[in-house]
């Protein structure tokens, strides 16, 4: 593993956190997008389940990827324009890949 900043370590440990608790709530969601067939229908529906659970997956693969960044060193720099992400961005959005101009 590459020796990070510590502010990319705190970043690392906070993007860890986000995947453990998007994890368990795709499991969730997963869980009651299947078990809800024999039970009666709920406020959310099947289809609602599976459409939040994708949502969570595509964030999950945000959060991987930022992660992956850190190790390779490539954090915090836009995937876009290859110019710096402002830190108060990734304060707000750790898994972010663009800049606040290119993600506008
Ligand atoms: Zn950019």
């Amino acid at each position: 593993m590459r020796i990070s900043s510590r502010a990319e370590w705190q970043q690392q440990s906070r993007l860890l956190d986000e995947r453990a608790r998007l994890g368990r709530l795709y499991a969730d969601l997963r869980t009651a997008a299947t078990s809800r067939r024999d039970y009666e229908p709920h406020d959310v529906t099947d289809d609602e389940a599976a459409i939040q659970a994708d949502a969570i997956e595509s964030r999950l693969a945000a959060v991987d990827e930022a992660l992956e960044r850190i190790e390779s060193g490539g954090y915090g720099t836009c995937t876009a324009c290859g110019s710096h992400i402002a830190d108060e961005r990734l304060e707000a959005l750790p898994a972010a890949a663009l800049c606040r101009r290119c993600a506008g």
